[in-house]
């Protein structure tokens, strides 16, 4: 963390926590719904369910476990998490994810830390973050790996958002106060967990109101005018009244200095 700068200091936040996919990438990215043909092939390859009741199925399991691997596990299937991750994220379609270099400008003007929590394992994240461009904005990645560290035998509870457990690793293993910790998901069940925790809560992909959110966004672009409390103080009230072209130019000159 970089303590000698006046903006982090003085911002109500030490720590920003992002998720990752369809949060710093957009799902219109094609790889979503290449990640549901994944998870549906897996159904089908390993475990013989019929092509045709794959979708429904997975759809039930994301409804009521969060996700097709813990919902499988909890139903008893014998499931390798490593055999898993090898079908549903190895099988993407990488190339469809571009370099963002303004996500990379904008994240190297947050000063605070920043860490990647994401319910994928770390190939996955390691990848996709080396194809945006921005591998190296951050300090730590939490992930499936670091939530589930003995994941062993098929009785093991898999721990992921949004669990309570999984927000808990994220508070523990990042050492951070919840209360100045800014956490952004794109799933409201992921950012209704961390708000449950104290933590403070940015939906990102849609800008709609509600009680589990402290902030919302339409993209993680929009940052700047959403959440400019991220850069300055509240209390400061010269610098909270820059407008949003004010914002927006500071960025530019950091992105041209960069
Ligand atoms: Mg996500």
């Amino acid at each position: 963390m970089d303590s000698s700068c006046i903006q982090s200091t003085s911002s109500p936040f030490d720590c920003i926590v992002f998720d990752l996919d369809d949060t710093l990438y957009s799902s219109k990215t094609g790889i979503g719904q290449a990640l549901k043909r994944n998870i549906d092939d897996f159904l089908v390859e390993r475990f013989g369910f019929p092509g045709s009741q794959a979708p429904t199925l997975r759809a039930e399991l994301f409804k009521i476990y969060g996700s097709s691997l813990v919902g499988l596990r909890s139903l008893g299937y014998d499931v390798d998490a490593d055999d898993y991750h090898s079908v549903v994220h190895g099988r993407l379609p990488y190339d469809l994810i571009k370099p963002d270099a303004k996500l990379r400008d904008l994240l190297q003007t947050i000063k605070q830390r920043k860490i990647i929590f994401t319910n994928s394992d770390k190939i996955h994240a390691m990848k996709t973050l080396d194809r945006l461009g921005i591998k190296d904005c951050f300090e730590q990645i939490i992930c499936f790996e670091t939530m589930n560290p003995n994941l062993s035998k098929s009785t093991t509870p898999v721990v992921l958002k949004p669990s309570m457990e999984a927000m808990k690793t994220v508070i523990d293993v990042a050492g951070v106060d919840p209360r100045r910790t800014l956490f952004l998901d794109d799933n409201l069940k992921n950012v209704a967990a961390g708000k449950a925790l104290g933590l403070r809560t940015v939906l990102v992909g849609k800008s709609i109101e509600s009680i589990e959110t402290d902030y919302a966004l339409e993209t993680i672009t929009n940052l700047v005018q959403v959440i400019p409390e991220i850069w300055f103080s509240e209390e400061d009230d010269q610098r909270i009244s820059h407008t949003k072209n004010e914002m927006d130019s500071i960025l530019s000159a950091t992105a041209v200095s960069a």
